[in-house]
């Protein structure tokens, strides 16, 4: 089926969802939406393993942008689990009618752009073809799944989930011998509620993480009316705030206070839970070695109070890279599973494993683990994996996947050089993963579509980043990551979880709130950086 329309919006998650209402029913533009899961939510549609919610307080992980919307809706817990959520993305979908806008169950494939009549062709894995003038893509950051690295998978007898399309029914576990690989934060959620659930669980850990708590509760009546009460001021000051959400601000440096103060705010914030621990500390934990080493030693001491076995205690604490330069997973009860005697931790660092079986998993000197069933928690292609599977082709014929090939370049996160009209929300280059994801994301949604609003309102053709804009903004995302921590461990946020993806810092490493500034001066001046063409016709 060929149909032509303004704009093509890709996802219905958070950033698809925005961007539909944003265009269709605040500018007023024809708007065709593909989602290639049968309905809303995006990642909260698929993440439904056990344990999954999200990490950043549900007051501050929502929609802001209609203060009717975050009046009316009230969250049960601190910290919603992926049904309060996904519930609340219903919500927001039948509110503003949302779901008449999409094609569900439609992966987008293939988008071609075309020099003469400045358009893309968009193509579904449905047999569509839809031309557009702009396409958004809300394909998310950790959508695509990681490829495994072991061979074998295939041939496992039983069942075989992962945490990132864990089954709608969930799978019965009792009586049964589990094993989960990999201890990021999807695992590091799962593995306690898989332990209680199962017969036995064996858990193989390449690299262990720092967790801190989440201290999960239910909502606080009067926290809550006390937040929306204020809740444009809340918001405000989320998005001057480092990662979006208004912690308390920290002490300069932890290296200035007297072990007794550090102690004392670690305590503070450890027995508080969520993100404060990294954000309401000390300012200069993600920038400073030694200072870094303070909390790492913290964290590693608590590991150790909550796992009865030493030897399984150091297995545990992690040594080779700095307190929240991974992205840091906040836990439940997480460490107090392996004090069960029907959990095992089996290290797989130096001993990888080499192979899945019939009946479990092999490692690297032939030790053999038999399984029921096998759970992967094994992570994703972040940031490019959507949009490199997406089979662009930008002016020229040129693919994205190669303008890429030595890692992600855009400006902004927003656009790439060559790939006119495409707006990525939160692309590489973005603030995100380090700014409260909803925030981060209606951010984007308007930057784009009122990039859209002002070629329409000044009859600009196409739009795209110069390539000398793209190469500076490359030149800020390294400085600013490079005076910090992050680029010295191997992680997704340097694309370094994947064998073979290049190794480059993939997102604004920075405050929310400089980001956003940065962004609002490039309008302010013209939109700088950006090349307009002007158009012949008009949408
Ligand atoms: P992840 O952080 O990339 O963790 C993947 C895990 O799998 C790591 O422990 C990794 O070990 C391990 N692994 C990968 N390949 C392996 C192999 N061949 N053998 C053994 N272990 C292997 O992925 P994730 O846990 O799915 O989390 C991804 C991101 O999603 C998070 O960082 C977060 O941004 C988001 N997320 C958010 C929430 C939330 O909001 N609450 C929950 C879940 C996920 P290595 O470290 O050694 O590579």
């Amino acid at each position: 089926m060929h149909q032509d329309t303004d704009v093509v919006v890709i996802g219905a998650g958070f950033s698809g969802l925005y961007a539909l209402h944003t265009l269709r029913d605040r500018m007023g533009l024809d708007v065709v939406a593909c989602e290639a899961a049968p309905d809303v939510g995006g990642t909260w549609y698929w993440n439904r393993y056990p344990g999954a919610r999200c990490d950043i307080e549900s007051i501050h992980y929502s929609y802001s942008f209609d203060e009717q919307l975050q009046q009316e809706w009230t969250w049960s817990e601190r910290y919603a689990a992926q049904p309060e959520i996904l519930a609340y993305l219903n919500h927001v979908a039948d509110r503003y009618d949302l779901r008449r806008g999409y094609r569900f169950g439609t992966r987008v494939t293939s988008m071609v752009w075309d020099d003469d009549t400045d358009r893309w062709t968009v193509g579904t894995d449905t047999g569509d073809a839809i031309t557009a003038r702009f396409v958004i893509s809300g394909g998310g950051n950790v959508s695509i799944p990681k490829q495994p690295e072991f061979s074998g998978l295939e041939t496992f007898a039983g069942p075989v989930y992962a945490t990132h399309a864990w089954p709608h029914e969930d799978p019965d576990l009792a009586g049964k011998r589990v094993g989960v690989i990999g201890t990021g934060a999807s695992g590091i959620q799962a593995i306690p509620k898989i332990a209680e659930r199962c017969g036995h669980l064996t858990v193989f850990q390449r690299t262990p993480n720092f967790a801190t708590p989440l201290r999960n509760r239910p909502a606080d009546p009067d926290e809550v009316a006390a937040v929306k009460k204020d809740y444009p001021e809340v918001r405000a000051a989320s998005r001057n705030s480092f990662l979006g959400v208004p912690y308390p601000a920290p002490a300069p440096s932890a290296l200035e206070a007297s072990p007794e103060e550090r102690r004392r705010r670690y305590d503070e914030q450890w027995d508080n839970g969520g993100f404060g621990i990294m954000l309401a500390t000390f300012g200069d934990l993600l920038f400073d070695k030694d200072a870094n080493d303070t909390i790492a030693e913290y964290t590693r001491e608590r590991i150790r109070e909550r796992v009865t076995d030493p030897a399984v205690a150091e297995l545990l604490c992690p040594d080779d890279h700095a307190f929240g330069t991974k992205r840091l997973p906040m836990e439940t009860e997480y460490y107090e599973t392996y004090n069960r005697d029907d959990v095992e931790l089996v290290p797989v660092k130096r001993n990888p494993i080499e192979e899945v079986t019939a009946t479990g998993v092999r490692l690297a000197d032939g030790t053999s683990y038999e399984l029921d069933v096998l759970v992967l928690a094994t992570g994703f292609d972040a940031f490019t994996g959507a949009l490199t599977r997406m089979g662009i082709v930008g002016r020229g014929g040129v693919s994205l996947n190669d303008v890429w090939a030595a890692g992600p370049v855009s400006y902004l996160g927003l656009m790439t050089h060559g790939f006119p009209n495409l707006f990525t929300i939160t692309g590489p280059g973005a603030a995100v993963a380090l700014y409260n994801n909803p925030l981060a994301i209606e951010d984007h949604v308007e930057l784009a579509t009122r990039a859209i609003g002002y070629m329409i309102e000044n009859g600009h053709r196409t739009m795209e980043p110069e390539d000398a804009a793209q190469a500076a903004w490359r030149e800020e995302l390294n400085a600013r990551a490079h005076a910090t921590l992050f680029p010295q461990t191997d992680s997704w946020y340097m694309g370094a979880n994947i064998p073979g993806k290049p190794k480059v810092v993939m997102m604004y490493v920075g405050a929310a709130a400089e980001y956003r500034a940065s962004c609002a001066e490039v309008v302010d001046d013209g939109w700088r950086g950006f090349a307009f063409e002007h158009a012949k016709a008009s949408v």
